[in-house]
C-alpha cells in the first residue's frame, strides 16, 4: 500500500498508509477530515476515474 500525506483544515500533514483511492482520513490531532495531497507522488492516473471525478464535483 502507497503513503500518502494528508492535510486537515488546520493545516496539520499527517503522513499515511492507506488503499488505493482513499481521499480522506481523520486527523490524528484535531480529529477533522484531512483531505490528500497530490503532490508528492505523481503515480500513474491512466485508467482511473476517481481522481478526475472528485475534483471536478469540488469546483
Ligand atoms: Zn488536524
Amino acid at each position: 500500500m502507497p503513503v500518502y500525506e494528508f492535510e486537515c483544515p488546520e493545516g496539520t500533514v499527517s503522513e499515511k498508509l492507506v488503499k488505493m483511492g482513499t481521499q480522506e482520513i481523520r486527523c490524528p490531532e484535531c480529529g477533522k477530515k484531512a483531505k490528500k495531497i497530490l503532490s508528492q507522488c505523481t503515480f500513474e492516473l491512466k485508467g482511473s476515474g476517481w481522481y478526475a471525478d472528485g475534483y471536478a464535483a469540488k469546483k
